[in-house]
């Protein structure tokens, strides 16, 4: 209540568009210059995360997607099963892209699972160009330009070993000829560095701001410079059955800007909690890479709030005030992540959780989320002020694709 007084008080920010929150019911207002926009997109299908920087350069952070598990699993398709999930994302990146931007900057893979990247079957749709077949981000770019991705693979596709399946093969048929075709550009996602992904219109006006790659491919930023550390020792002296996991192998990175920091990881979780045969401390990677971000305002939660993600050693350096469970199945966010993630034991100080859909089997079971969730259907988006020091949380109607404001939180004072 205090930062809303003061912040209306400074009459700079009483007559910008941020001092005004919109009216419940009616659509979120456009991005607008100096403003930093996050928005995790609910299609039911998995992670897709649309960045909006302050200059207007977009990022797009895996593109959701069918999985090859079960069913029954699943959670409902939003708005609904009309269209393909990757088709439901270009048409919400088209609604919200900044006004003159005839494509997506970067598109960036946290790592190659089927619901981060759109899973190809025998029945997945051929592109126009009938050189790969359409999901998750094949999709996107059927429809919305991408000038660059990022992913942990390229150019060779073989960390820890080579990545073949039906999915990774149709990526890398879809690279080629985005490449030979449209001059695509692609590169590795490359941990320490803080100038891959950079702003590309008007970063002079912005010296505060840059995305720092944390962690990926079991490299972690040491804090110092541009450089890295290996987390894995070395893999021919691990067994076959010790080897790490896609999910562990997950880009990471913090988005700074002013005093508001953001945190996303992909599927990272803490294996040694999934495995507990496996040796060594190796594979915990979740607390070095926290460690290396420091506290962040927001994050979206890592593996959608799986049971086996989230450890207390990862919140505990993290200590975010916002926290965003970007859900895909039932179970997501899970009992024991759900008591972390609200454990005033690992951290202090309130904090609000929003979750992109709570299931009745996940409200059954995961006790207490109804009341204590922030929401518990919509798309969540973050909207920093201009400068950063300050942001609200809006839930979208994500049942079509009105943007309709359900809820505004905020505003909250970064730290
Ligand atoms: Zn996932």
């Amino acid at each position: 209540m205090n930062t809303r007084i003061l912040l209306l008080a400074l009459p700079v920010l009483a007559t910008s568009a941020f001092a005004q929150p919109p009216e419940i019911g009616q659509p979120l207002p456009p991005w607008r210059e100096g403003e930093l926009d996050i928005h995790h997109i609910n299609t039911g299908r998995g992670d897709a995360l649309f960045f909006i920087l302050p200059d207007g350069t977009t990022l797009l952070e895996d593109a959701s997607g069918k999985t090859l598990e079960a069913a029954p699993f699943s959670l409902p398709s939003r708005p609904d099963a009309s269209r393909p999930p990757g088709e439901w994302v270009a048409r919400y990146v088209q609604r919200v892209m900044p006004p003159g931007h005839g494509g997506i900057d970067y598109a960036l893979l946290s790592h190659f699972h089927g619901d981060h990247m759109g899973a190809i079957t025998a029945d997945s749709p051929l592109a126009a160009n009938g050189a790969y077949r359409l999901s998750g981000i094949t999709q996107v770019m059927e429809s919305v330009p991408i000038a660059t991705i990022l992913d942990r693979g390229w150019p060779h596709y073989d960390f820890p070993a080579p990545i073949r399946n039906a999915t990774v093969d149709n990526y890398r048929r879809f690279l080629d000829w985005q490449i030979r075709h449209h001059g695509l550009k692609v590169e590795r996602f490359a941990p320490g560095r803080n100038d891959q992904i950079a702003l590309l219109h008007a970063a002079g006006n912005y010296p505060g701001f840059e995305i720092r790659n944390l962690y990926g491919n079991g490299q972690v930023w040491t804090g110092k410079g541009n450089g890295t550390r290996e987390l894995f020792p070395p893999l021919h002296t691990l067994g076959k059955d010790q080897q790490p996991i896609e999910n562990i192998l997950s880009n990471a990175f913090v988005i700074r800007y002013g005093r508001f920091d953001y945190f996303s990881g992909g599927d990272l979780s803490d294996e040694r909690v999934a495995f507990p045969d496996h040796d060594g401390a190796w594979h915990q990677v979740e607390r070095p890479v926290a460690e290396a971000a420091g506290p962040v305002d927001a994050m979206k939660a890592n593996h959608h709030g799986s049971w086996d993600a989230n450890s207390a050693a990862f919140l505990a350096a993290l200590r975010p005030r916002v926290i965003v469970v970007t859900a895909r199945a039932e179970g997501h966010p899970a009992v024991n992540t759900w008591h972390r993630l609200t454990s005033k034991a690992l951290w202090p100080g309130e904090r609000d959780i929003f979750v992109t859909h709570v299931s009745e089997a996940t409200a059954r079971t995961t006790y207490g989320i109804e009341r204590q969730a922030r929401s518990t259907q919509g798309h969540v988006v973050i909207r920093t002020a201009p400068g950063g020091d300050s942001y609200r949380v809006f839930v979208l109607d994500d049942g079509d694709e009105r943007m309709r404001v359900k809820a505004v939180f905020g505003p909250y004072a970064a730290q």
